[in-house]
């Protein structure tokens, strides 16, 4: 089941289709077309798991179709700005171009954004678009800082002797998008499967806080970025993604709740502190936010 409700900042909730109709508050938290856009993103009109589903938590995917859950609709901006920038290229996809097509196997269903000829002259390149933050940015470049020896030392104080460094940019560490990267190559075997050759992959990631001096700080020095996907396996990647599947099913099927999510996938805690939507039905989410108020 999507999410039924919105989550006001006044911290009530209210059902998605009342507040549609009228907001109970002398003004609405944003414009009615804006609210009508994240109702719509939310609607979820599938038979089967989505490639996306199934990447997340089988946790957090199972309380998402089993629990009457409201969605905060400031945090859901992104997700709709994500889609508007789909929609402004809508109309210059002329040429060997195919976007937005839902495929779907035995395991899970998935839409890719485009393919065909996109970045360069070979026709048969898979692109996804991304909306995603600095940090985000730098761990998927493999971007980190390194110490290095300027060749003076200090002269005076506690580190008298010691050689000065200076902080320097390195590109060479792991990236860190392994969810891209398996979201990618499940659209890839989609059409592969569909008879369509596809030679790469790409993301092209827009930086949403490209203009904050946080993003400087963390080596972003584009509004945009041009992210080539490697290669997963066929073999490895369609089944992980049907343990997941089958994972998802037996759940659903016999009604428990399947073991919290990993650690990769709570973001180490900070998706179940602040960004999971189903928090309050997770007796880890519920322990996690506690332990997150009395720690501040
Ligand atoms: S418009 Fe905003 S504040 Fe009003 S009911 Fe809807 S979500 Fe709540
Ligand atoms: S709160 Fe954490 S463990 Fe629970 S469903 Fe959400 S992400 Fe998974």
């Amino acid at each position: 089941m999507p999410a039924t409700k919105f989550l006001c900042k006044d911290g009530n909730t209210i059902p998605i289709r009342q507040c549609l109709k009228q907001c109970p508050n002398a003004q609405r938290c944003m414009f009615l077309p804006t609210l009508r856009s994240v109702a719509d993103s939310l609607d979820r009109k599938l038979d089967k798991p989505s490639v996306t589903e199934l990447i997340a938590g089988t946790r957090e995917t199972y309380l998402k179709q089993r629990c009457d859950y409201a969605v905060d609709p400031m945090q859901q901006l992104y997700a709709v700005h994500g889609t508007a920038v789909h929609t402004i290229q809508e109309g210059h996809n002329q040429g060997n171009i195919i976007t937005e097509e839902r495929l779907a196997d035995s395991i899970t269903t998935g839409k890719f954004d485009l393919y065909g000829q996109i970045v360069d002259l070979s026709d048969n390149t898979l692109g996804d678009y991304k909306v995603t933050s600095s940090y985000k940015l730098m761990k998927a470049l493999g971007f980190y800082k390194v110490d290095v020896p300027t060749g003076e030392v200090y002269k005076t104080g506690l580190k008298k002797g010691q050689p000065k460094t200076k902080k320097e940019w390195r590109t060479d560490c792991v990236h860190h998008l392994l969810e891209w990267a398996i979201q990618l190559n499940y659209y890839r075997i989609l059409l592969e499967q569909a008879r369509f050759k596809v030679k790469e992959m790409v993301i092209q990631a827009l930086c949403r806080d490209y203009s904050l001096r946080m993003a400087a700080e963390r080596n972003i020095t584009r509004p945009l970025y041009l992210i080539r996907i490697n290669k997963i396996s066929d073999r490895w990647i369609k089944r992980y993604m049907a343990a997941k599947a089958m994972r998802l099913k037996r759940a659903l099927k016999e009604n428990h709740l399947p073991e919290r999510c990993s650690v990769r996938e709570r973001w180490h805690n900070r998706k179940c502190e602040s960004y999971c939507d189903v928090a309050e039905f997770c007796p880890y989410g519920r322990l996690m936010k506690r332990t997150a108020v009395n720690a501040a």
